[in-house]
């Protein structure tokens, strides 16, 4: 049965994305849009300022976008996606959930609190059995229950891809740098970067990204207590992160220079680094999820690859290129880390993670 789903925030950066691919989506129908007050009460195509370089779906032409309040056709979705800003999305969020919706965010207010999974579908989806745990306790008791789950920052989705298989075949990794080349559609659209700071430029500073790139990792790394119920953060000593992060005059796709040593010796080698990657299949390809990528991970070995233009797009956004993966002289390895900000990073996650929560009948 095809679910219907809302999405909040839906005229910005990451809403525009969501349109796009729920648009064309066999499992879903998009039932409620929300957005500001300015917004409101607005037909899709006269609220939104949109900037995809795909058409506006005809589908979504005159759809009224409603206030981002649990009422209305909100009321009655399936799966609610939040593309809110972080200014509003705690109070909005938390009223959804308390409403008994199935929220799928990607705004950083939640994402630390230990009782709700932040997952990147192609990494961690066995952290969605916290959900899977509540829903199923609720139903035991003749209940239903809302959930929330956070989506990472986009430049960790990224970051945390080829570090997952390695750290299942090679043990712990102890210390990692990771320097972002970050997309300005991560920016958002209101306002946005402006063309006078972005171009012929590079701004060595995105406000609060180093800090998400740090402790997230260590998170989405972690394990699921035995109850189920919580995740265990990997210990700071255990797993030193450092991270630098630039914004580049590049429409989507982040890019990261990545350095990494494993706890364990000896070391493994390049070509077998690089076997594991390839060989890496994730558990939303597994489960025959729509839009799971065929090939997680894209081991790339042209000499100047991955680039933003000409690999985003792999698996339709949902895969994630390396390349350049050499020995390091002061870690184990470096290697360059492509993804798509706004689909895998972004939207695409948060479809994704609700394609595995439909394939377990979450929702
Ligand atoms: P954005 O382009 O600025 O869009 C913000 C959205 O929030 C718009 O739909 C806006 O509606 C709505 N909004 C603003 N104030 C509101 C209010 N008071 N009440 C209800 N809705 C309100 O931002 P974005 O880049 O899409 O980011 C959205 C969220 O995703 C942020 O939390 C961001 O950190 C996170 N994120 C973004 C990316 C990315 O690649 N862009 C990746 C991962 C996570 P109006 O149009 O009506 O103002």
């Amino acid at each position: 049965m095809v679910k219907k789903a809302g999405v909040l925030g839906a005229t910005g950066s990451v809403g525009q994305r969501f349109i796009l691919l729920l648009s064309q989506h066999p499992d879903f129908e998009i039932h409620a849009l929300g957005a500001s007050s300015r917004s409101a009460g607005k037909s899709y195509k006269d609220a939104v300022n949109w900037k995809q370089t795909d058409i506006l779906p005809q589908s979504v032409h005159n759809i009224q976008v409603q206030e981002c309040k649990p009422e209305g056709n909100f009321k009655d979705c399936d799966v609610v996606f939040s593309g809110l800003d972080s200014d509003v999305a705690g109070e909005v969020e938390k009223a959804f959930v308390e409403a008994g919706l199935a929220v799928i965010s990607n705004a950083k207010n939640y994402r630390r609190e230990k009782d709700v999974p932040l997952v990147v579908p192609i990494v961690n989806p066995e952290h969605l059995d916290i959900v899977e745990s509540k829903v199923k306790k609720a139903k035991a008791e003749g209940k239903n229950t809302g959930y929330l789950i956070c989506i990472s920052n986009c430049s960790t989705a990224g970051l945390v891809a080829p570090l997952k298989p390695l750290v299942d075949k090679f043990g712990p990794i102890d210390a990692l740098t990771a320097t972002t080349l970050q997309a300005i559609s991560g920016a958002g659209f209101s306002p946005g970067v402006s063309g006078m700071d972005i171009l012929d430029n590079i701004v060595p500073y995105i406000s609060g990204e180093e800090d998400k790139l740090e402790w997230e990792t260590k998170k989405i790394l972690g394990s699921i207590n035995k109850e189920r119920s919580e995740i265990v953060n990997i210990p700071e000593d255990d797993m030193k992160v450092s991270a630098q992060c630039n914004r580049v005059p590049v429409i989507d796709g982040h890019t990261e220079c990545i350095s990494l040593r494993f706890k364990n010796r000896p070391a493994p080698s390049v070509d077998e680094v690089k076997k594991v990657l390839s060989d890496y299949v994730c558990e939303a390809s597994k489960l025959g999820c729509h839009s799971a990528p065929k090939q997680t991970i894209h081991v790339l070995e042209q000499q100047d690859r991955p680039q933003p233009r000409l690999d985003r797009e792999r698996d339709n956004g949902y895969g994630v290129s390396v390349g350049r993966i050499r020995e390091d002289s002061l870690l184990d390895f470096k290697m360059v880390v492509l993804s798509h900000n706004t689909i895998i990073g972004a939207a695409g996650s948060g479809i994704l993670i609700a394609e595995i929560l439909n394939a377990k009948g979450l929702i």
